[in-house]
């Protein structure tokens, strides 16, 4: 027996709560679901419960996942993992979005890659906001240049941060993603999300501003 639905109505409650808590509009905060691990069909019956943003981590099993789904009318698929240079063909051709970007090398390469296809990809830099521990991510430092870099390239478009903040200072470390957000959002028309918060921290995230909560095990249940 498979309760996605209900899964996902559960975490639209607590998305909705969260946001009524911290006095924010509930159309503020996206939910993507992310599958990755999870078959096809899981991510098939998500999206007849009306889910329609997905995220995955490894490329092989996502391609072959937006192959097998590519009937599904307007689905959206993030790319979430980590990127291998030699890798970034298959996100450019396949791919709405990708959230992972940390390396000038990475941008050249997604944005060459995506020439004549219909739309830009849209591009969220990773942040390191943790520290040391975690090494995904650009350092707070390198934020502005490459955040330019994404900004003039002709097929990708800036749309903002994502973050995996350490659980140890989770809060901490949204408070500051909040306020990088804000200054590139002043600086870029098209940046407008903030991609932070997972299955155990959406409410503290949706309470920094996070307008974009990415869920996995709360929606298809603990990953093996
Ligand atoms: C796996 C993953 C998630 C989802 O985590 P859950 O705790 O299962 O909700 C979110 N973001 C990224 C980048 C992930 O790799």
């Amino acid at each position: 027996m498979s309760h996605i639905k209900d899964n996902l109505a559960q975490v639209e409650l607590q998305i909705a709560d969260a946001c009524k808590q911290a006095k924010r509009n509930r159309n503020d905060v996206q939910l993507l679901a992310v599958s990755k691990t999870k078959p096809h069909s899981q991510v098939r019956e998500a999206y007849h419960a009306g889910q329609i943003a997905f995220g995955e981590n490894y490329l092989q099993e996502a391609v072959e996942k937006i192959q097998q789904l590519a009937d599904l009318e307007h689905i959206c698929w993030h790319f979430i993992g980590p990127i291998q240079s030699n890798k970034t063909r298959l996100i450019a051709e396949h791919f709405s979005w990708v959230q992972s970007v940390d390396r000038k090398k990475i941008i050249t390469r997604l944005n060459e890659q995506r020439s004549g296809q219909d739309t830009p990809l849209n591009v969220c830099l990773q942040v390191n906001i943790s520290g040391e521990a975690s090494k995904s991510g650009i350092e707070v430092n390198e934020l502005d240049e490459l955040a330019a870099m994404v900004a003039n390239a002709d097929n990708l478009t800036l749309r903002g941060l994502m973050a995996i903040p350490e659980k140890h200072n989770a809060v901490q470390s949204f408070a500051r993603m909040a306020s990088l957000f804000q200054i590139l959002q002043h600086r870029y028309e098209t940046v407008n999300t903030l991609s932070m918060g997972m299955s155990g921290d959406l409410a503290q995230a949706i309470s920094h501003g996070s307008t974009m909560v990415r869920i996995g095990t709360a929606i298809f249940g603990a990953r093996t």
